[in-house]
């Protein structure tokens, strides 16, 4: 598999490459330019095929030139002890629960191989810093995807206020490898650093700097494995054309859906599941792009007003605008609607949703209305925990979602091991003094 940058054709550069640099030096994002054809590799499996072995089979394919056999699928198994969980509902609708890992989001599927991989790359040998810009509750994704990763340290730059959910034992100076540094500023500042920190080349190698922000290309193409997962889980059953309804903020699950048509799944389509923050929808459909003011909807994740992964489609869009128009299908669900759609797959279905998964469940029920779609069958991506959610969810439903034990200490705020100015001259010197 090869990479480029969405700003120039050449040069080409390895996947491993791309994930260790993270971002090009153009100024632009890594992108797949050539993708290995998975095909033969996955259309044997079936519903008799695990998670665990579609990504052991599928990784050393993917890592080829880079790991050998048996280091890719030591990657493959040391990235996830969770899995996704199909359940089909009737012959139009499956969901597929994302929410399984140590954060109880879908970001965790991406972080954890992430963390699998740079950790075969560097651990053994080197040493590498993982530099990210965090807020809120999604520290906790990077902590439990990097604490004790072989050789591996990870930076977390948050925005003033709290960060939630770390464990100060894993900090570094607990003898851990955690290094939380509250940034003077916002999470675009913390964004900037991080983009900074990398394009300073003499920094960023000495201590082998990369990210594990969805800059990083490692973070995508392991998300391409619950789209094929999903197929295989299913093909034996499927009636109809099969389409994925993505609750989409900044794109990053999206994207990963269309790498893998290019890997080779026979997918008809993906809804891109927004908000009301629903102007990327134009674009999509082929027009301009205007940003709108942003929304505060019940669906956090997904308020976003300029998509982080834009670029990432403007260039598949360049590259294959007819298959944008053709396979991606925009909706958009309101926050009345959001809820509506909740209290649907609860009555309907037994099924109980966050509000990110109910905007994908509102909009598929929206897209299955239409005669034109009637021979669809629609899964839903469930790609929040309930239980992060748990207020909205109760006043909806009824059903109290407990909060399971490895998600407790979302509920506590964790100190920082420095408070500095948003300059990069700041952060190379805390992160200096920290190890
Ligand atoms: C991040 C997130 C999303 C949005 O995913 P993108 O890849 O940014 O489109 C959806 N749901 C939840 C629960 C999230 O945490």
């Amino acid at each position: 598999m090869q990479f480029r940058s969405t700003l120039s054709s050449e040069p080409q550069i390895p996947l491993i490459d791309a994930v260790l640099r993270c971002l090009p030096s153009d100024g632009g994002l890594y992108v797949p330019s050539q993708v290995i054809d998975l095909r033969q590799y996955f259309l044997h499996m079936d519903e008799k095929t695990s998670y665990k072995e579609l990504i052991s089979t599928l990784t050393p394919v993917l890592l080829q030139g880079a790991l050998g056999p048996e280091a890719a699928a030591r990657v493959a198994l040391g990235a996830y002890d969770f899995e996704p969980q199909l359940q089909h509902l009737d012959d139009k609708l499956s969901v597929l629960r994302l929410y399984v890992g140590p954060s109880g989001t879908f970001k965790d599927f991406g972080v954890s191989f992430l963390a699998s991989l740079l950790e075969e790359l560097i651990g053994d040998q080197g040493q590498g810093m993982i530099i990210s810009a965090v807020r809120g509750d999604s520290g906790i994704n990077l902590e439990r995807a990097f604490r004790g990763r072989r050789g591996l340290t990870s930076v977390m730059l948050y925005p003033s206020g709290t960060i939630l959910g770390l464990d100060p034992s894993y900090y570094v100076s607990q003898g851990g490898n955690i290094i939380p540094i509250q940034i003077r500023g916002t999470l675009d500042d913390c964004q900037r650093l991080v983009t900074e920190i990398i394009h300073d080349r003499p920094f960023a190698e000495r201590h082998g700097i990369s990210s594990a922000n969805a800059i990083n290309p490692g973070r995508l193409f392991p998300q391409v494995f619950y789209y094929l997962y999903a197929f295989t889980a299913m093909r034996n059953a499927l009636l109809g054309d099969l389409v994925f309804s993505v609750p989409s903020g900044n794109f990053g699950n999206l994207i990963s859906g269309l790498y893998a048509w290019k890997f080779g799944l026979p997918v008809y389509g993906f809804i891109a599941a927004m908000n009301g923050n629903n102007s990327f929808g134009d674009f999509i459909r082929g027009g301009k792009y205007q940003p709108q003011p942003l929304l505060h909807t019940l669906s956090p994740a997904l308020d976003v007003s300029i998509p982080s992964n834009y670029e990432r489609l403007s260039s598949f869009y360049q590259e294959a605008p007819a298959v944008m128009r053709n396979m991606v299908f925009p909706a958009s669900v309101d926050d009345q609607a959001t809820v509506k759609a909740m209290e649907q797959a609860w009555k309907e279905y037994g099924l109980i949703l966050d509000p990110h998964g109910a905007v994908a469940f509102g909009a598929a029920r929206e897209y299955l209305k239409s005669p034109e779609n009637a021979d669809s069958h629609v899964v839903v991506l469930a790609t929040g925990h309930p239980a992060r959610e748990a207020a909205l969810v109760e006043k909806v439903t009824g059903q109290r979602v407990a909060l399971p034990e490895k998600l407790q200490r979302l509920k506590q705020s964790s100190e920082p091991l420095a408070i500095i100015d948003p300059q990069l001259e700041a952060l190379e010197a805390a992160i200096a003094s920290c190890i």
